[in-house]
């Protein structure tokens, strides 16, 4: 288990708080994550995964709903979106070193401290 539920919703606390927005509900859910108003879920699979990548996925939901408060459409996933990502997941000492092919995503292996 790459991330225990009292650390992640520690972390939700914190990037809300960091970025001026309401606390959202956190949960795990099957197979995708979401962003909603009011709440946002991490798959469990990436919770398996190590640490860092547990936080990035964090940090990638929770850089949506940073990008609704600014009035971006909440499933796009260009350049905006991911530098708004990155600068959550840097704070937080999480590094994204590429994207797989160029999606949305990065590799378990292309995130790191
Ligand atoms: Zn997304």
């Amino acid at each position: 288990m790459g991330m225990s539920r009292d650390d992640a919703l520690a972390l939700v606390s914190l990037i809300a708080e960091s970025e001026n927005l309401p606390l959202p509900r956190f949960r795990l859910s099957p197979r995708q994550g979401h962003a909603r108003n009011t709440s946002i879920s991490v798959p469990r699979w990436a919770f398996a995964k190590h640490e860092a990548f547990a936080m990035y996925y964090v940090c990638h939901e929770m850089a949506h709903l940073v990008e609704r408060k600014n009035g971006i459409s909440s499933f796009h996933h260009g350049d905006h979106f991911k530098s708004t990502e990155q600068r959550i997941c840097l704070k937080f000492g999480v590094t994204i070193k590429g994207y797989k092919n160029n999606g949305p995503y990065p590799r378990v292996d292309q995130v790191a401290y």
